[in-house]
């Protein structure tokens, strides 16, 4: 650890004496502790709090908030989490007091603006995904694949089925197999062929009566669109099962290809993602889904429905699976949706998604060449590397790679995940880059391979911690001091 002055504890940086303030003198009569307080209410000992000046509490503050890396500061690669700019203009309409001052308990027809809002929302969304009902009620891109997932459960046994299973790829994302879990599912892997699609012949062999669900991410976690999608669909369909689309990450396809156009029943979008809202640090997020006509009866209540000219909450709807979320979802995350969809309209939608897939290829094309991609000349929104020749050849490892380019001023792309592709690197640009950040980041991979393996083993070398136990970390983060 370099215990630079950014990163000592107020504690540490306590000096006997010193003060923020300095109260004027009592004008009232003082009297003693011991009259004012039960005697068990009162300590020995002062408490031990750091004694520190207001600059010195300031400066520690603002130091410890330039140590973190940020979209705002850094290009920030994220495969997977889409870490896209977010526009000051949404968060400045987002914090509006109309929205920001409204009580969750309000009447509706005082809250006619944010339901007008939120009902244009759910028509937009439906439209995007090719789905006609929508609810934004989930909280995050996981809890909408698990209220999905429950739909599909109470849609089986209104038909009086049981089925057990959910089938997902194995390149999937680790949110889908532990929704299908939570939400009462069995599930079962389908493999990936070598090109990282899924594996028909597997998926057929475990398709059955008992297949409730085929979770896919389309493109998927390699960045491949899978053009298989429309046989998978129709063999999905065939025994009975539903089709989920994880559109985490629609990037890709937005305004180019509709979900349920290619067959899917039952999405979930993460508009912290691919709307813009901001995500890092684990902040708010939401996670709308979409499904067809025929599973609309089981989404969570309340719905918003337009009567005439007037917008209310929707709560009589006897086959709903009732609420997933106290209120009505993450309200500030979803207004920044909305601002981000009226302000791209569709056409802009559309450039997103070519912008993003230019930029990610842009790069790809850049480095593969000493950086390989087994998986496709060509990708979507993103792709992975897999630069095991770096491993035999000199010994660095994708967390060599990922922490060295901290100290070059870039966020480390996603690694390690997805779990088929060895030393994965994942690498996704986002659409808000500009060529020469891209050529940069390009440059700066490129010298960091051409460095010594010793420098890299001990990177990054410019952050107050260089390489915690990430297990430890994890698991046993000390979060006390102790004098
Ligand atoms: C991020 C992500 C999720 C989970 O979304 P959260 O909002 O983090 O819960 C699910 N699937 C994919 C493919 C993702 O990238």
């Amino acid at each position: 650890m370099r215990n630079t002055k950014a990163t000592q504890l107020l504690f540490e940086l306590s000096r006997p004496g010193c003060r923020a303030a300095q109260l004027p003198k009592c004008d009232v009569p003082e009297r003693p502790l011991t009259e004012l307080l039960p005697a068990g209410a009162i300590q020995s000992e002062p408490a031990g709090l750091p004694e520190l000046s207001e600059p010195d509490v300031v400066r520690h503050f603002v130091n410890l908030s330039t140590l973190n890396m940020s979209v705002d500061t850094h290009f920030y690669p994220l495969g997977s989490c889409t870490m896209k700019y977010n526009p000051k203009r949404n968060e400045r309409l987002a914090s509006m007091p109309g929205m920001v001052d409204l009580h969750p308990y309000q009447p509706e027809s005082s809250a006619q603006g944010l339901l007008e809002i939120l009902y244009q929302s759910q028509e937009m969304l439906a439209e995007i995904a090719g789905l006609p009902a929508v609810s934004l009620q989930p909280a995050a891109g996981a809890h909408g694949e698990m209220t999905a997932l429950l739909v599909a459960s109470a849609y089986f046994r209104d038909l009086g089925e049981k089925r057990t299973t959910v089938l997902i790829p194995d390149a999937a994302h680790g949110t889908n197999p532990a929704s299908a879990i939570m939400a009462g599912f069995g599930v079962q892997p389908v493999r990936s062929t070598a090109e990282g699609l899924v594996d028909v012949e597997d998926l057929k062999k475990r398709l059955s009566p008992q297949t409730a669900v085929f979770m896919i991410t389309n493109p998927n976690t390699l960045g491949l669109f899978d053009g298989q999608i429309g046989e998978i669909t129709r063999r999905v369909h065939k025994v009975g099962g539903l089709v989920y689309l994880d559109g985490a990450n629609m990037n890709a396809i937005l305004g180019v290809t509709r979900p349920g156009d290619f067959g899917a029943d039952l999405m979930h979008y993460n508009p912290h993602k691919t709307f813009s809202g901001p995500h890092g640090g684990g902040g708010p997020g939401a996670g709308p889904i979409a499904v067809t006509e025929k599973l609309a009866p089981y989404l969570p209540t309340p719905i918003i429905v337009k009567d005439g000219d007037r917008y209310r909450l929707d709560d009589d709807r006897p086959k709903s699976i009732g609420r997933v979320k106290t209120f009505f979802g993450n309200v500030g995350v979803l207004v920044r949706m909305y601002c981000y969809l009226r302000t791209h309209g569709p056409e802009g939608l559309r450039r997103v998604a070519e912008d993003a897939v230019l930029n990610a290829n842009y790069l790809l094309a850049k480095i593969k060449h000493f950086l390989p991609v087994p998986q496709g000349d060509r990708c979507m929104h993103e792709f992975v590397a897999s630069p095991t020749n770096l491993k035999v050849e000199k010994g660095i490892s994708t967390m060599d790679l990922a922490k060295r380019l901290l100290d070059y001023g870039f966020h480390a792309p996603t690694v390690y995940f997805p779990l088929i592709v060895k030393e994965a690197m994942m690498i996704e640009p986002t659409e808000t880059e500009s060529r020469a950040t891209l050529d940069a980041f390009a440059e700066a991979l490129f010298r960091i391979t051409e460095e010594p393996a010793g420098l890299l083993h001990e990177a990054p070398h410019t952050t107050p911690v260089s390489r915690p136990d990430e297990v430890l970390a994890a698991r046993k983060p000390i979060l006390r001091w102790k004098p």
